[in-house]
């Protein structure tokens, strides 16, 4: 079972690897008793103990702390995918950048991209901390793990709060190049049969 030490964990690799910046970002695991989650304002790179907030499902505060701003979208999402047991989200550079431009990510340049995402789009802008921001993204992870945020971040659940890290670090990796393969002049794109030949490889049909 995940615990507070995961989060300060997760939070210390998000910072290391560039995933997050000054004191953007919350980061939450679903537990028998709640949802422990980030409190508002924290930088996810240095938490503590006393950084983490034990919520219901429901949002409230089950402790003198104030959690995250972004809560109710953790909340959602937890009720909306049972298997989901983590939530990242933070405003990686390279994914802000297409957040910012509304791009989505869905080029076929890797084989990677393909086997991890298929895509990933650019929900509706809306106020950070809204009930608008949580209805435009959370439909968006019906069917995908991986949203980006428009003109804001991304966000990343999982199963576990380190497949949720892994996520948003390949996510952010997909940004990268995709952005880079732009500023050589545009990436030689895989056909329909490669992709086709790779989604049926992730489904184990060859
Ligand atoms: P909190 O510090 O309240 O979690 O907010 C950070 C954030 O990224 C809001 O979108
Ligand atoms: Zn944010």
């Amino acid at each position: 079972m995940a615990s507070l030490e995961d989060i300060i964990n997760i939070g210390k690799k998000l910072y290391n690897n560039d995933l997050t910046i000054g004191t953007s970002g919350n980061i939450s695991i679903k537990t028998d008793n709640g949802i422990l989650i980030t409190a508002s304002g924290t930088a996810l790179g240095n938490l503590t103990e006393e950084d983490i907030v034990l919520i219901d499902f429901e949002g409230n505060e089950k402790e003198n702390k104030k959690a995250s701003s972004e809560k109710m979208l953790h909340v959602e999402i937890y009720k909306q995918r049972s298997d989901v047991k983590a939530i990242i989200h933070t405003h990686p550079v390279y994914l802000t950048t297409f957040a910012a431009c509304h791009k989505t990510l869905d080029a076929p340049i890797m084989s990677e991209n393909i086997i991890y995402f298929e895509d990933i789009p650019v929900a509706p802008y809306a106020m950070p901390s809204s009930k608008e921001l949580v209805e435009n993204t959370v439909k968006y992870l019906h069917d995908r793990d991986v949203v980006m945020m428009a003109n804001h971040g991304a966000i990343a659940i999982a199963d576990n709060p380190g497949n949720a890290f892994l996520k948003m670090e390949t996510a952010e990796y997909y940004a990268h190049v995709t952005l880079n393969t732009q500023l050589l002049g545009g990436a030689k794109m895989l056909s329909f049969k490669d992709v086709q030949d790779l989604i049926n490889l992730k489904h184990n049909k060859i």
